[in-house]
């Protein structure tokens, strides 16, 4: 802002002056040390009310005013303002008039070129051209479709409209527009997580060209990069995990193994009290025999017998086997069917640890009973989704960062591999996993899983992902 050539002012709405560019100083004969309001004759003042009233509806505008310069002189000025509604602070770009007069000529010269030019049409990503006080000239065919907007409906608007359709933190646009005006080019990334399949993320960023007197902005959709990125630090840290678990794993399953088999003998000739005490051994056992499987299948790559499977019957066992357990703690699992017959290609068993885990986490969530709705939805005939939603605790940001990451636990006596688990069968199936989460509300995960054919279950005896199958 301080280097910007045309003099430049952040004001509030009562024309109080907030921050001004050394062009401006020079301009207003300002004293650093105390920036008052700007002194206007009667009539502007009077102006000067209106026009911002009119201002925050449009966002930008135009006036002229009549204020002390240098000297004491008044002089009529052109007041080219930006509205910031989150900050309620007015951008101004000021020019003496005779400037303006060349300044709008030359515009409608830059406004006929561009309206002709039309090479921008052909680009892969959104384009808009505004001028250099900030009037949307053009905007190519992508960024009409990325912005879902007609171009008419962005034509001769204030540039800040761009980002209508984006959610902004607080003073996002004014620290935006005055960097642009102060560097001649400016930044934003902007995080997208209305999108129920996935955040989405943008890069919006606009640069000055002075030789040809306009600003263009350019919207990259860099979701891709991102997701490739998380899908990347995530592998790495299944790699730790692989190396770990591989020796634990050998460690522990051996003796594992020769407890249950000598449990299995004491139970032959143990009284009713010991039997009571080996059942808990026995599930203990269990557990620990889960937590081991989860580390293997996310330790390296697996093969596994691929099938094709009734997706609303497997779902169906899943919830009745989870039941009892639920009615234990007071929570309710309805499950609403679809009248279809969905086939999906998988693994019975991956799959069913798959729901259990996630049903599972949905009943440690809520802590004085609910209801656990599972839907299953077949919207589309290529892809089933399955919701599980919960009445829980919901989730905080950083717990939704780092949900799937392996031993990730908000809980003390979690293990934070289930999620994981999840995610990596999940991508293993050719899914999608995406979760909705509000704190005190609940949480809901959505899976998507690509339908199959009769005509397709010859692929599915062939290995999936060239791996080794592992019993769970
Ligand atoms: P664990 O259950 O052992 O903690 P998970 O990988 O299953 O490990 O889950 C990781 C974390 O994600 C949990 O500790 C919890 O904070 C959060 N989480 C998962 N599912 C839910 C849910 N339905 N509601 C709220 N938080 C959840
Ligand atoms: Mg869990």
């Amino acid at each position: 802002m301080k280097s910007t050539s045309s003099p430049t002012l952040i004001l509030n709405k009562a024309g109080k002056i907030l921050n001004v560019n050394e062009a401006a100083i020079q301009l207003f004969n300002l004293n650093l040390t105390y920036i008052g309001y700007l002194a206007m004759d009667e009539p502007s003042n009077l102006k000067w009310a209106k026009f911002v009233k009119q201002l925050q509806c449009d966002l930008r505008s135009e006036e002229i005013f009549n204020i002390r310069t240098t000297g004491n002189e008044f002089e009529m000025l052109s007041f080219k303002c930006f509205y910031d509604p989150h900050t309620e602070e007015i951008v101004a770009q000021i020019s003496t008039l005779t400037d303006d007069i060349a300044h709008q000529l030359y515009v409608s010269q830059v406004h006929e070129k561009s309206q002709s030019f039309n090479a921008y049409d052909y680009l892969p990503y959104a384009v808009i051209v505004s001028d250099a006080s900030g009037i949307i000239l053009g905007l190519n065919k992508y960024a009409e479709m990325f912005l879902k907007v007609e171009s008419s409906q962005l034509l001769h608007k204030a540039h800040q409209h761009i980002f209508d359709s984006f959610t902004l933190k607080k003073g996002q646009i004014t620290t935006y527009l005055s960097k642009l005006m102060g560097d001649k080019h400016a930044s934003i990334h902007v995080v997208d997580e209305t999108q129920v399949s996935s955040t989405c993320y943008y890069e919006i960023s606009s640069i000055f060209d002075e030789y040809n007197n306009i600003i263009v902005t350019v919207i990259n959709d860099e979701t891709e990069k991102k997701q490739l990125q998380h899908k990347v630090e995530h592998q790495q840290a299944l790699n730790v995990v692989g190396q770990m678990a591989a020796s634990i794993a050998h460690e522990i399953r051996n003796p594992l193994t020769s407890l249950k088999g000598f449990t299995e003998l004491l139970k032959l000739n143990a009284d009713d009290e010991s039997r009571m005490y080996l059942s808990v051994i026995d599930s203990e056992l269990q557990r620990m025999e889960q937590i081991l499987s989860e580390l293997l299948v996310l330790s390296k790559p697996t093969t596994m017998k691929m099938e094709l499977l009734e997706l609303d019957h497997l779902v169906k066992q899943v919830v009745e086997f989870m039941l009892p357990d639920a009615m234990m703690k007071d929570i309710m699992i309805q499950y609403i069917s679809t009248s279809q017959q969905v086939y999906i290609g998988g693994n019975e068993s991956r799959l069913k640890q798959v729901f259990m885990n996630l049903i599972k986490n949905a009943m440690e969530s809520m802590h004085s009973g609910g209801t656990i709705t599972v839907e299953m939805i077949t919207n589309d005939c290529s892809i089933a989704e399955l919701m599980i939603k919960d009445e829980g605790v919901g989730m905080d940001s950083a717990t939704l960062q780092n949900l799937f990451q392996p031993f990730y636990t908000t809980k003390s006596k979690g293990t934070g591999l289930g999620l994981a688990f999840v995610k990596k069968v999940i991508e293993e199936h050719d899914g999608i996993i995406a979760v909705n989460s509000e704190l005190q509300k609940g949480t809901s995960f959505h899976l998507q899983f690509p339908i199959y054919t009769f005509n397709q279950m010859d692929t599915l005896e062939v290995p999936a992902k060239n791996s080794a199958y592992l019993v769970t």
